[in-house]
């Protein structure tokens, strides 16, 4: 069997498209585009690349883009209180601020004092209480985008067995939930785990956020799984320079998945588009209009 390549940049486009396509109606109720603050300390190159698409796409979208870039000796008193005028800036729609941060930064006080209601992330442990109570919620990106991407796939996702590597806050445990809430029968492995291939391989569906190149091997999967690959990571090859993986190994697993998403283009352009959606989410909700339909 040869898999169907799942087209995350394709999917993605729809998503902004249709974002883009909603944006005017709202400024034309409310006299204001959507607006999302970016908050970057320091210099990391990859989390610079990261914001900077974001506040591409944002513009792309016809919403406004705030980009606060801080030194990377930003103290925490100091971030705090920009979250807190953030919070209280009412252009201001949703708050991303990115991670990691600087050591002397506490991650955690960060986000538990974003505005839950401006937490496009989703990592505030409202959101992700409310997600795991099954009440509406700011839902991280990237898991949001993978259930898109299986919905699209598979439809109607019920009664199938779906299987997640990694159990981190930011990926594994919203995967967990969001496919919880559509009717799966859910297993979270992580690096505990006994018998590893033997868990995945009952999976219909099988979500790898793990961090470790290629992973997952063909003999691992199910012959017609359908196979999600979160995992983002630097190899090097053979002349000196370094390529993107996942954590399955793509070639093996294409041979015996129903589909399977690659890397790049699969996940990653789906989380800057969730948080496009998220954004435009946020600015509804907390103007007191309905959530905007097809998103
Ligand atoms: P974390 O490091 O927070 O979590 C990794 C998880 O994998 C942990 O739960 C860990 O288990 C588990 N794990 C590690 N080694 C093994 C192993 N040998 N066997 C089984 N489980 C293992 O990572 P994230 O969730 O933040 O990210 C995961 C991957 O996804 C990374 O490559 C990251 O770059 C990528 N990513 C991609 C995004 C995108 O937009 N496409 C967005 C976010 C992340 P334990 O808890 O026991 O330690």
């Amino acid at each position: 069997m040869t898999a169907i390549r799942i087209d995350g940049k394709a999917a993605a486009q729809g998503i902004r498209d249709r974002v883009a396509a909603l944006v005017p109606a709202f400024q034309e109720r409310i006299g204001r585009a959507p607006g999302l603050a970016t908050v970057l300390v320091g210099e990391d190159p990859a989390s610079a690349v990261y914001v900077r698409s974001k506040n591409r796409s944002t513009a792309e979208s016809g919403m406004v883009s705030f980009a606060h870039n801080l030194p990377v000796t930003t103290s925490e008193d100091d971030l705090l209180q920009l979250v807190i005028d953030l919070n209280a800036d009412s252009q201001v729609d949703g708050i991303l601020v990115q991670l990691p941060l600087p050591s002397q930064i506490d991650a955690t006080r960060v986000i538990e004092t974003i505005d839950p209601g401006k937490d496009v992330d989703g990592f505030h442990p409202v959101n992700a209480g409310r997600l795991a109570s099954g009440l509406p919620s700011l839902v991280p990106c990237t898991p949001l985008g993978c259930l898109y991407l299986l919905k699209q796939e598979l439809g109607d996702l019920t009664g199938l067995d779906a299987v997640i590597v990694g159990r981190s806050n930011i990926v594994g445990k919203p995967m967990a939930q969001l496919l919880l809430g559509e009717h799966c029968t859910v297993t979270i492995a992580h690096s505990r785990t006994r018998d590893l291939p033997g868990v995945v391989r009952r999976a219909d569906i099988v979500v790898a956020a793990v961090g470790r190149a290629e992973m997952v091997r063909g003999d691992w999967i199910k012959p017609g799984a359908t196979v999600i690959d979160v995992g983002i990571n630097r190899v090097p090859t053979a002349e000196g320079k370094a390529r993107l993986v996942g954590d399955i190994a793509y070639d093996e697993v294409a041979g015996v998945a129903g589909a399977i998403s690659p890397v790049p283009g699969g996940v990653g352009p789906m989380t800057i588009a969730m948080l496009m959606r998220n954004t435009l989410v946020a600015a509804h909700r907390r103007a007191g209009l309905p959530d905007p339909e097809g998103l």
